[in-house]
């Protein structure tokens, strides 16, 4: 079930039987040659619309621009500073908590959005420990989940790609894309096959360092045939945490 298709009354009954929300939250920004600038949004959006079909959970809006100041090097990346970014997962989960919701299940798309979604969970617990009565907010749970993270899904990845699965652009997401969106598949060249890693700090930075956007990936080995089995890997795993963490 998704909230933007949904009536307020069906939000209204849903609250009578669950108070948890799966939030999809990505990136917009560069994939390297071959993947979508939207990967980091479309991985966790279509795994938790999946996710909602098959536990009935509800599905938020996605928070497509997340965290990415470092890609800003790259044509059609846009970026939310940290502080931008606190500011709109509190607003969003405050505005659900004004109509009951308690736990939010953040499935997310983008390494990068990790700390400052983290540190956006420490101000809305803050929120509730500083409230004068807490008694309102006590029972609210924020979880983190990265989609790739799921279990099963690394050692797959290892298990397809080995080294060259890399850690941005990687063939997996590239893959999960070309599973679920086969009408946008790109090819590309890779030179060299598998991109240089190391690490990286403003977008300048990152360009000169990974001139075609990838860090240790070779994504030319993507395939939508190795998407379907990490999409549906990932889904297993993600049902089994979603419902210890709303039950
Ligand atoms: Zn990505």
């Amino acid at each position: 079930m998704e909230l933007r298709f949904s009536t307020w009354q069906e939000v209204d009954a849903y609250l009578q039987d669950s108070k948890t929300i799966i939030q999809p939250i990505g990136s917009t920004e560069q994939h390297g040659p071959n993947g979508l600038i939207g990967t980091d949004a479309l991985c966790p959006e279509s795994l938790a619309v999946a996710l909602g079909e098959k536990t009935g959970a509800l599905v938020a809006p996605t928070i497509a621009v997340g965290m990415a100041q470092h890609h800003l090097g790259f044509a059609g990346s846009v970026t939310l500073r940290p502080s931008t970014l606190i500011a709109v997962i509190q607003d969003t989960v405050n505005s659900l908590i004004r109509h009951g919701f308690e736990r939010f299940y953040f499935l997310n798309g983008h390494g990068g959005n990790v700390a400052t979604v983290n540190a956006a969970f420490a101000e809305i617990y803050a929120q509730s420990s500083m409230a004068m009565t807490a008694a309102d907010r006590s029972q609210v749970r924020c979880k983190l989940v990265n989609w790739w993270q799921a279990e099963g899904v690394m050692a797959l990845s290892e298990e397809l790609f080995g080294e060259a699965e890399g850690s941005h652009a990687t063939c997996g997401e590239v893959s999960l894309t070309q599973y679920v969106y086969p009408h946008s598949i790109k090819s590309a060249e890779m030179d060299p096959p598998i991109a240089p890693t190391g690490p990286f700090y403003d977008a300048a930075d990152y360009r000169r360092r990974f001139p075609d956007g990838r860090i240790g990936s070779n994504p030319s080995l993507a395939s939508p045939e190795a998407g379907e089995k990490l999409f549906k890997k990932a889904l297993a795993g993600l049902e089994k945490d979603y419902r210890a963490f709303s039950a």
